[in-house]
This record gives C-alpha cells, structure tokens and sequence, in this order.
C-alpha cells in the first residue's frame, strides 16, 4: 500500500496565515478554517472539471464542489462561454431584463411547488425570506425547524443549527435576540410526533415549517417517505406553511428537486447553489396566491440590488440547460452509488464502524454503525477519526468537506476512474487508522 505523502502546503501556509490578519480567522464562510479537522486549511488556486488545485499546486479529486454548485463540473466551458459573452453587454443591470424571464421559466417547469419565483443573492437570503412570507401569509410568527438543519445564518435559523453552526459546536449564536430565537420551535428529523406535539402546544399559532428534504447539514441524512408525507398532512391540517429548503437538493437530488423525487408537494420552496451555476444566486418560490403577497405585487417588503442579476442569470440557465440532457443525472447516480459502496465496502475490509448513503449527486458518510435518521443520532459518530480521515484523504489528492457534518457532492465531471481512485485512496487511509 502507497504510504501517505505529506503534502507541500508552504504557500496555503503562507495565504492562510496573512489572512487570519486580515479576514476572521482567516476566511470568509466558517467551515473553510478546517478548524473540526484541524491542520492546515487548503487555499485554492484555480478549478476545472472534477478537480482543484490549491496555491502549491496539488491537485485533488473535488466533493465539495464550491458545497453544492458545481454540478455540472467546474469552470465548465459552456458555462464560461455563455459567462463571456454577457459580460460584454455588461455585468449587472439594477433593472428587469429578459434573462429572468428565461431563468424563472425554467425553475417554474421543473419545481413542481413553484408557480412563480423571486431571485435573490444567496439561500439565506432566500430562506429569512421565505418565512417573512409564512408570517405574512398566515399573520403567524412561530415558526418549527429541525434540530441539525441549517437555513442560512438569518437570526430565525440560528437555533439549534446545523453545518458550521453544528461544527464549530455554537449550537446557538450571541447576538441573536431572545425573542427572535424563541419564535423557532426545533422539533427531531423523521420524527413526526415531534412535530404535532408542537402544533398541539401551540395551537393556531404556527405560520410554517421549513426543512431540508434530504438532510446535508449535519451529514447526509434522506428522510422517510412517510415522514415527508406527515409534515404536508400536518401542515395543510392545521393552515401552516410548507416549506422544502432545496438550496442543497434543488436541481441536485432530480430534475424537479426532491420534491419531484418523493412526490410530495411543498407551498413554498427556496433555492440556491446549482440554480446559480457558480455565480451569487438564491430563488423563492411557491403558489401565486403566497408569491402575490410579495411587493410589488403585494405588501411584503424584500428587495436587492443585485437580485436578478444578468451574469447570474446566464450561468443559472447554462447550468440548468445542460442539467436536462438525456442522462445527466442517471451519471450523477451511478458515480455517487459506486463512490460511497466503495468506500464503505473498504470500511468493512479494514474493519472500521461506518454507514453513509447517496441520492444522485449528494453523499455521505458518519464514522459510526448507524443507522442515522436524525442529527442525534449523528452526534455518535467518530469525528476525531473523521479528522483524521479527511487530512489521509488530502494527503491522497482528494477534496472532502472538512466536517464530519456535511454532505458530499459529485458532478457530471466525475468519472468513474475519478471514483475508483477515490475508492482506493479510502481503502489505503482507512487501512493506516
Ligand atoms: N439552506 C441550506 C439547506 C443550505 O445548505 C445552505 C448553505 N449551505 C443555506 C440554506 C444557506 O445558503 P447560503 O450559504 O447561500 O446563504
């Protein structure tokens, strides 16, 4: 077996250090830091395809994929061309411009739930929206997430969240004000007692339930059928808002979203990462009746500079466009399928606890027996093994989320070569713990 080579990280060194000067701790987005898997963050140079280079040009096979846009590979050439091209007619507008028609349409035809949309910059942007819409709409204020989901770092979501929240062990963040965090009920994921034990508390007082419909901010977690079908019963029962956040799933996990997958029907759903292409894009959407209430149509208050923004626009329609040819995610299913039986097949082998699983191009895997429904069970996992896991796997040339609570993303570049040398890297990692 190749032993691990340590690699040259002189220059991220060198990057990474001027930055914790000049930005907190170093970066802009907290889970970039490594600070869960410790050792020395991975400063990137440049991206093409499945693979990144950093600033001392290793290279790595990627599964991060920017966390989610890079779906159909990055820096992809028709992407970049469709990119050049509007440049020239200029970068941003602050006015309407057809490119929106053109977007919208799209997300309309594919996104069962979405009759009509509004675009904004990011998923957070999208989601504290979104429950400025519930609250509107129902003239309601409380509002139930799940424990370990995560929404955006907007105030309502900053209770009992997931991904860097989750991470960084914050679980709760200083600044939030008190009376905003308790108009957030967190109930269990695939729990649907839960869930009507808070509607039951709180009778009529519940303008809506957001939820990721497959989990990936505290690691891969699918939710059940039944689950999903408990929540829209409960919801459409007792006059609640149904939101499915796809900022993760949308456009990932099929063609319509996981709403299209499971075949259940949300009232509203938000949006970002792939809708964007690679570029500052988050969506809303849902039935007329609700979208109506949105000024200017209606009264409710959201607005943004940069909203539609025409670069945005063109790299959400390549993107899209390229999504739906004839196999696209059939490829995303069977490399994601054969990269996560391998690695827990080598698991096995070399006799290590670990369960995971995929949906198309969304993976992942906890170092403990499993199985996982919720972000407790989760919490069982190994992650000082994962730590040293994810820094083996950067020795090998391959780029994981540097969190034991994130999800894994592949992209139509992947190929299945890209795979079994990932397979492999994992067997020879594992085999050295
Ligand atoms: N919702 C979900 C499900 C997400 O995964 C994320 C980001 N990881 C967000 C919302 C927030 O999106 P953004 O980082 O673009 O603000």
């Amino acid at each position: 077996p190749a032993t691990a080579t340590k690699l040259n990280t002189k220059r991220s060194e060198e990057i990474f250090k001027e930055a914790q000067e000049l930005l907190p701790g170093g970066v802009n987005s907290p889970v970039r830091a490594f600070k869960s898997v410790g050792g020395q963050p991975i400063v990137f140079d440049h991206v093409k395809g499945a693979y990144c280079w950093d600033a001392d040009n290793n290279k790595y096979i990627d599964y991060v994929g920017s966390w989610g846009p890079a779906i159909v590979g990055h820096a992809n050439d028709e992407v970049n061309e469709a990119l050049k091209a509007q440049i020239e007619k200029g970068t941003s507008f602050g006015a309407p411009c057809e490119l929106e028609n053109v977007l919208a349409k799209m997300v309309i035809e594919r996104v069962p739930s979405v009759e009509m949309v509004r675009f904004v910059n990011s998923g957070t942007e999208a989601c504290l929206s979104v429950v400025r819409l519930m609250r509107a709409y129902t003239g309601r204020e409380k509002i139930i997430k799940f424990t370990g989901c995560y929404h955006g770092h907007a105030d309502q979501f900053l209770v009992q969240a997931g991904s860097g929240v989750l991470t960084l062990g914050l679980s709760d963040s200083p600044g939030v004000p008190a009376t905003t965090a308790a108009a957030t009920l967190t109930a269990q994921y695939n729990d649907i007692e839960s869930v009507k034990a808070l509607f039951e508390a709180n009778k009529g007082e519940i303008a809506g339930l957001i939820l990721e419909p497959v989990v990936g901010n505290s690691g891969f977690i699918p939710p059940t059928k039944e689950f999903l079908q408990g929540l829209r019963d409960v919801c459409t029962k007792e006059g609640a808002v149904l939101c499915f956040d796809e900022v993760m799933t949308g456009f990932r996990i099929a063609k319509g979203c996981a709403q299209e997958y499971f075949g259940i029907t949300p009232d509203v759903t938000t949006m970002g990462k792939v809708i964007g292409g690679g570029l500052p894009v988050g969506a809303y959407g849902g039935k007329k009746e609700l979208m109506q209430m949105v000024a200017p149509a209606g009264p409710m208050y959201q607005a943004g500079t940069l909203s539609g923004n025409p670069l945005a626009m063109v790299a959400g329609i390549k993107t899209l466009e390229i999504l739906a040819r004839p196999g696209a995610y059939e490829h995303l299913d069977k490399v994601t399928k054969r990269l996560i039986s391998g690695i827990l097949d080598a698991a096995k082998e070399t006799g290590h606890a670990m369960c995971g699983g995929s949906i198309s191009g969304m993976f992942g895997f906890f170092f403990c027996e499993g199985p996982v429904s919720s972000f407790e069970d989760a919490k069982a996992s190994d992650t000082a093994k994962f730590g040293k896991f994810h820094r083996g796997m950067l020795e090998q040339g391959v780029y994981l989320a540097p969190s034991q609570f994130e999800a894994g993303f592949t992209s139509l570049a992947h190929t299945e070569e890209d795979i079994d040398r990932t397979i492999e890297a994992a067997r020879t990692v594992l085999k050295s713990l």
